[in-house]
This record gives structure tokens, C-alpha cells and sequence, in this order.
């Protein structure tokens, strides 16, 4: 199978210009049909590895997710992300500011939301709105933003020092299957909650936020901390490609169930004599 990884990790060498890289890439797969039976194993294996991390206890996991309005950021927590023990992992939506938060420096909110040892954390938006949305729409001083991709990458480094691994997806897609998805909102009632004048003002301001996010990704993503720009003009595509990068970061993090904290023997003889003092003739039926 493909690595994922190397295929959508971004690189400021190669990538000159988000328009470069294709929004309907369909990966190793023909179709749906290949790609979700991959999904399916690949949740599974997440699954089974997650479940390592948290009872070890050591390292954590941070999953941020960023895209432009409709690129699935849902459908990606929901089909993949989202299937994690919610024991072991928070999924943390990052909206408008509160009067409080903005009173703070603005990666005050976000620290308090890192994963502990054995947990992971989903940001479903995150500290990139800090130089993304608010850079476009002018909400601070150019000098004021222009000194957080440091600030950023600091606060990164900081985190990986203490055990955490760091996942960056850009959902690409492109304003026509934007388009298209607003219009499928409108045709069902169940999403009319979602509707928002902002996505059509957002939606104008497009090539700003393309390079908006250009520069972020340029200046912030790194082998430590990579920033994958995965083709999410078709979904199923963009939920195998997800699943496989997470599977390959598991899998490479190898995180070890604890041993046990007692003699397995000495238990067993515990359980053998509750089970001879039980005797009662019962069955488990
Ligand atoms: P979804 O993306 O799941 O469809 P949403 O994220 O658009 O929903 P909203 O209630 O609209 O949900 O809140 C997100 C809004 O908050 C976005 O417009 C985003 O740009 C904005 N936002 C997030 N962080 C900041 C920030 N630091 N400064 C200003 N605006 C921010």
C-alpha cells in the first residue's frame, strides 16, 4: 500500500502554490469500492493502537484539522477520527474568540486543550485560525500576526519535547465542489442549520485564504510536525487517505502495553481458589 505520508506530507520545496496539488486525487485506489474496505481495516487498526496508547500512558497524539467551509472537516471526525475510545481522546472545536480567550495571548486556549501522556487530541480548527482567518479579514495588525508562524513553531517544538506527536491536515478542496456541496445543503432541510451567509464571504475571498494557507503550511510544517495537504474533492478518498496517515503515525509511534503490575501467577491461583469457593452449582447460561 501506498505511503501515505510521503504522498500528502506538504514540502515549501515542491509545493509553490496550493492550485499545484490536485484536489481529486484518488491515491492508490480506483474507487470507493477499494478505498473503503481500506478505511474500514485501517479504523480498526487505530483502533487496536489507540487503545496501546492510552494504557501506556507515555506519549500523545495531536490531530489538527483545518479547511475552507464544506471540506469535510465532520465527515472526517465522524468516519474516522471520531471512532477513537473516547476514553483516551477530545475532540476541541476552536470558534470566534470569547472575550476572555481574546484577553490572552491567543495560544493561551489552545494549550490548555493539548493531549496528557496517553491521550490524543483533535482540534477542529486550532491555533491556525490565528494567522488564517485572521490575517484575511485584517482583525489584527500585520506584525502582530506575522510573529506567530515563530510563535507557533516554538509552541509545536515545545510539545514535541514533552512526548507529543503532532499531525497537521489541510482538507484540499476545490470552490467548485464547494460550491456544489453548498447547493446539496440547501436541498436537505437536516443541514439547513449549517447555512451561513460567512461561507459566501469566505468563498470571495478564496485565493487570500489559499495563500494565507501557503504560508502558514511554508513556514510551520516540518518532519516533526507535517502539515498534509490531502485531495478532499471525493470523500471516501479523503477519509482512506487520513485513516492511512494516522495508521502510519501509530504505527511508527509503537506505543506498548504496560507490564503487569503483578505476578499473572499469583492471580491465577487467586482466581482458581474464588472459583473453588463459588462452588454453588450455577452456570453461566
Ligand atoms: P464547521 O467548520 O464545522 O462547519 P464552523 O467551524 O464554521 O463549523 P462556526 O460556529 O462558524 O463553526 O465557528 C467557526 C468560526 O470561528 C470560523 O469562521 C472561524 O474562522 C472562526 N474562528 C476560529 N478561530 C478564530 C480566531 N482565533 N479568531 C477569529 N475567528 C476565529
Amino acid at each position: 500500500m501506498t505511503d501515505f505520508r510521503a504522498r500528502y506530507q506538504f514540502r515549501k520545496e515542491l509545493h509553490k502554490g496550493l492550485d499545484q496539488l490536485s484536489t481529486r486525487d484518488k491515491g492508490p485506489f480506483a474507487n470507493r469500492g477499494e478505498a473503503e474496505p481500506f478505511t474500514r481495516a485501517a479504523v480498526e487498526e487505530i483502533q487496536h493502537l489507540q487503545y496501546k496508547l492510552f494504557t501506556e500512558g507515555k506519549q500523545s497524539l495531536l490531530i489538527v484539522l483545518q479547511a475552507p467551509d464544506a471540506a469535510g472537516k465532520d465527515g472526517v471526525i465522524r468516519h474516522v477520527l471520531g471512532r477513537m475510545n473516547p476514553q483516551g481522546c477530545r475532540t476541541y472545536p476552536f470558534k470566534v474568540p470569547s472575550t476572555i480567550e481574546a484577553a490572552h495571548d491567543f495560544l493561551w486556549r489552545i494549550h490548555a486543550c493539548t493531549p496528557a501522556a496517553g491521550m490524543v487530541s483533535i482540534f477542529n480548527r486550532s491555533h491556525y485560525e490565528d494567522v488564517l482567518v485572521v490575517r484575511v479579514e485584517g482583525l489584527v495588525p500585520e506584525p502582530v500576526w506575522q510573529k506567530r508562524y515563530e510563535h507557533i513553531n516554538a509552541f509545536e517544538s515545545l510539545l514535541r519535547d514533552r512526548g507529543t506527536r503532532i499531525i497537521k491536515f489541510y482538507l484540499h478542496i476545490s470552490p467548485r465542489e464547494q460550491l456544489k456541496r453548498f447547493g446539496e445543503r440547501l436541498k436537505e432541510p437536516e443541514k439547513h442549520w449549517k447555512l451561513a451567509k460567512s461561507d459566501y464571504s469566505a468563498r470571495k475571498q478564496w485565493g487570500a485564504y489559499q495563500e494565507a494557507y501557503l504560508e502558514a503550511f511554508s513556514r510551520c510544517s516540518s518532519d516533526e510536525a507535517p502539515w498534509y495537504v490531502i485531495p478532499a474533492d471525493r470523500k471516501w478518498h479523503r477519509n482512506a487517505a487520513v485513516a492511512g496517515i494516522l495508521l502510519e503515525t501509530l504505527r511508527e509511534m509503537d506505543p506498548q502495553l504496560p507490564d503487569p503490575s503483578e505476578d499473572p501467577e499469583l492471580i491465577r491461583q487467586l482466581y482458581a481458589e474464588a472459583k473453588a469457593e463459588q462452588n454453588d452449582g450455577a452456570t453461566d447460561e
